[in-house]
Order: structure tokens, then sequence, then C-alpha cells
């Protein structure tokens, strides 16, 4: 049972989610699906990231970690092992790398396709206050419903700019920073829930500055809003 569990904690959520029935994604990247420790009908389980990137779990019917653990190593994978191929790359991808805090001009945009194994449905671009790239949200929809990754640059040691499926650093930056940076003092800024929705605001309100944040509701705290 050990061997199981050290072998778990080594893997992403999208591994477990394969181990799972039920599964719906929700926006920040966490799930809930059928707790596999217990008679579940009710989707008790909630799997989150940790700040490792590992996942986390918590059955609100009160099953232990190991238990879910146990019962989420006996239970098969459903989908044939090519598709676990990419996160166990993308695992030794960050492997010996620094994070980039933000990209020039020259930098080639990450292949998303190559990168997710298809194209994403929504690409938003993340800039810092001057402009510069420093990552992207994508939005992909699946068969498991839609999710989002945040895609970051990293350095090699060789200096060459990898694109690589890792979260932003804590505090992430606000969407619209750039547009932030480059308004009037006295420009009306509209904060609305989502890139989507400030995309569409943008439009919308073209005189405002429409800001939002990465993970919705839950993850507020997880966003630097200092420059507001
Ligand atoms: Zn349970």
């Amino acid at each position: 049972m050990k061997k199981r569990i050290a072998n778990l904690s080594l893997a992403s959520i999208d591994d477990v989610a394969e181990r799972l029935e039920n599964v719906r994604w929700k926006s920040d990247g966490s799930l809930t699906a059928l707790c596999p420790a217990h008679d579940d009908h009710r989707n008790s389980l909630s799997v989150g990231v940790g700040d490792k990137g590992q996942p986390i779990f918590h059955c609100h019917s009160g099953c232990e970690y190991e238990e879910i653990v146990e019962a989420l190593g006996a239970s098969k994978p459903s989908t044939s092992p090519r598709r676990k191929k990419p996160d166990r790359e993308k695992k030794k991808a960050s492997d010996g790398m620094k994070r980039v805090g933000f990209v020039g001009p020259n930098t080639p945009d990450s292949d998303f396709k190559e990168m997710l194994g298809r194209k994403p449905d929504d690409t938003y671009r993340y800039a810092d206050a001057q402009d510069r790239t420093v990552g992207y949200v994508v939005r992909v929809e699946g068969n498991k419903g839609k999710r989002f990754c945040q895609i970051t640059p990293w350095r090699d040691e060789k200096g060459a700019i990898h694109w690589l499926i890792e979260d932003f650093v804590k505090p992430r930056p606000l969407y619209g920073l750039d547009e932030l940076a480059a308004a009037e003092a006295d420009e009306p800024v509209l904060i609305v829930e989502g890139e989507k929705a400030a995309d569409a605001g943008q439009d919308i309100f073209p005189s405002h500055v429409v800001v939002s944040w990465h993970g919705g509701a839950n993850a507020t705290r997880q966003t630097d809003w200092s420059p507001l």
C-alpha cells in the first residue's frame, strides 16, 4: 500500500481524474467526483492541486486520505496509457528549469496544440505592466468538461525558453494589467469574473479598463490586486 501512495503523490490531478467516476472539472482546475472509498452517489470527493502540483483529496462524507488513496490505487485507469504520457513528460519538463518572469517579443508563442494534444478553445494572454507576456490561460473543452490550463515560460540550463503547463506564481497577475498600466489615471476600471467576460466587457465598455483574475470566485486571494 505504501508504494501506491508514493506513486500517487507523484501523479497529477489528470492522472487522478482518469481513475475517478463522474468527474466534474471546475474553472479553478479542481474537480469533484464520486468518492471511490465509500458508496457515493453525489460527488462527495473534492480534488484540488497543492502548491507542489500534487493532488489533494477531501471527502465530504469523511473518508480518510489513506482510504481514498488506497481506493484510487486499486482502481484501474479508464483510458489508454497513451493519454497519460504528456503528463509524465510535463513533470520531467520543469525539472532543472527556472521560471522566467516574462518573455521578450522575439520569443515564439507556445505551441498550444502540441502541448495540449489539441487546439485550445480559448487562449488568454497575460501581460505585465510593460505589456510583456508573462503567460497564458487556455480553455480546453474535453469529453470530461471544460478545463483551464496555465502556461508559463521557463528557462533551461542552456538558456532556451520552454513553455510549460505550470501555474503562475501566486499572487497571480491581473488579466488586463497591461491595459490598466497604459490607462489614464481617471479612467474607470471594471472588474469582471473570468477572462472571457473581460474580453467581452472591453468590447462593450471601451471607455473603461476591464480587468479580471484567474480561477473564479474562490481564487480572488491568489491574485495580486495591488496595481488597482
Ligand atoms: Zn468518501
